[in-house]
C-alpha cells in the first residue's frame, strides 16, 4: 500500500531535487527553509503522496509554479539563502525516506526537520543514498519526542496480540494475530478454525500451515487490511490518532523479532529493526487522517 508505484520513486526523488534547486532562481531572495517546510505541506505535495498521475509526471518547475500560483501568490517570505547543494540534497532525501517509511509529507516535515537536516548533512552528504536514509531514521528514531514506543504484547492495543476484533476478507477475529497467522493459507475452512483462538494458539497453528505461494510478498499488504479493520473502533482508532506524526515503533525486546519490531537486546543492539508493524500503523494512520478529511 505505498501511495504510488516503485517505478515512480525515481522520478518523484529527482523532481524534488530539481525542485529544490530551482527555488531561488524563480523567487529571488527567498526564504529557502521557509518554502521547503511550505512545500512540504502543500496541496500539491499531498497530490504526490496520493499517488496522483497528472501530479507524478509533472515536471518540477511546473509543479512549483502550480504551488506559488495556487497557494503562495506571490507573498512569499524573505531569506537567506539556505546553502548551495543543500537544498536539491534534502529534496531527494525526503522523497526517499517517504517511499521507505510511509509517511506523509506532512508529517516527515515535522518529525525530520530542517535543523535535523542541517546538522546531519556535512557527515551524509557524500554517503550512498540507502546508506544515508538508515542514518537518518536512526535521526528520526533518536529524536524520542518524536517516537512512539510501545510493547507489551497482550497489553498494548497497538499490539497484534491484544483482544481487539477484526475483519479479514470475510471472516471475523478476536485478534490480529490470528488473522494474521490465517492468512497464510488460501483455504477457507482452515481460516475458520483461527477465528476464536488466542494469539499464542493461532501463531502456532500457523507454523503448521502450508504457506499460500507468495506469503513473503503479501503479508505486508494482508497486515494492512487487518489493521484497517482493527482500527475502525473508536477507542483505537483515537488512540492511533493520538500519536500524532510520531513514527511508531514496536519494541521487540525479548523476542527478538527484527523484522516486525525492533529487539535491542546485547545480540540484536547493533542492528536496526525494520519495524514492519510500526510502519504499518503509520500508514493506517495517514490513511484514517485522509479519509476523515
Ligand atoms: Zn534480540
Amino acid at each position: 500500500m505505498h501511495p504510488y508505484d516503485n517505478m515512480y520513486v525515481a522520478q518523484v526523488a529527482r523532481n524534488q531535487y530539481d525542485l529544490f534547486i530551482y527555488i531561488r532562481d524563480e523567487l529571488p531572495g527567498v526564504d529557502e527553509k521557509w518554502f521547503i517546510q511550505a512545500f512540504m505541506k502543500s496541496h500539491v505535495r499531498a497530490m504526490i503522496d496520493e499517488g496522483n498521475p497528472k501530479y507524478l509526471n509533472m515536471p518540477a518547475r511546473e509543479q512549483m509554479l502550480r504551488f506559488i500560483e495556487d497557494e503562495y501568490g506571490n507573498e512569499y517570505q524573505k531569506g537567506e539563502e539556505w546553502g548551495g547543494f543543500m537544498p536539491g540534497w534534502t529534496g531527494k532525501i525526503y522523497s526517499l525516506y517517504q517511499w521507505e517509511y510511509n509517511i506523509s509529507s506532512k508529517e516527515l516535515i515535522e518529525v525530520l526537520t530542517l535543523d535535523d537536516i542541517e546538522r546531519i548533512f556535512p557527515a551524509l552528504h557524500q554517503m550512498g543514498w540507502d546508506a544515508a536514509i538508515d542514518k537518518i531514521h536512526e535521526v528520526v528514531l533518536g529524536n524520542n519526542r518524536e517516537t512512539y514506543i510501545f510493547s507489551g504484547g497482550i497489553k498494548h492495543p497497538f499490539s497484534n496480540y491484544h483482544p481487539s476484533k477484526c475483519e479479514y476478507e470475510g471472516l471475523q477475529y478476536e485478534n490480529g494475530e490470528a488473522a494474521f497467522q490465517s492468512a497464510k493459507t488460501l483455504n477457507k475452512e482452515e481460516r475458520r478454525k483461527f477465528q476464536t483462538v488466542n494469539p499464542s494458539a493461532a501463531k502456532r497453528m500457523g507454523r503448521q500451515l502450508e504457506l499460500r505461494p507468495n506469503w513473503e510478498e503479501v503479508k505486508y499488504n494482508v497486515m494492512l487490511d487487518i489493521l484497517l479493520s482493527k482500527f475502525q473502533e473508536p477507542s483505537l482508532k483515537q488512540m492511533l490518532l493520538d500519536t500524532g506524526s510520531k513514527i511508531i515503533v514496536e519494541d521487540t525486546t525479548g523476542w527478538h523479532d527484527n523484522e516486525w519490531g525492533d529487539c535491542s537486546c546485547e545480540k540484536c543492539k547493533s542492528q536496526q529493526g525494520k519495524n514492519l508493524l510500526g510502519k504499518a500503523l503509520v500508514e493506517i494512520r495517514t490513511k484514517i487522517l485522509r479519509d476523515t478529511a
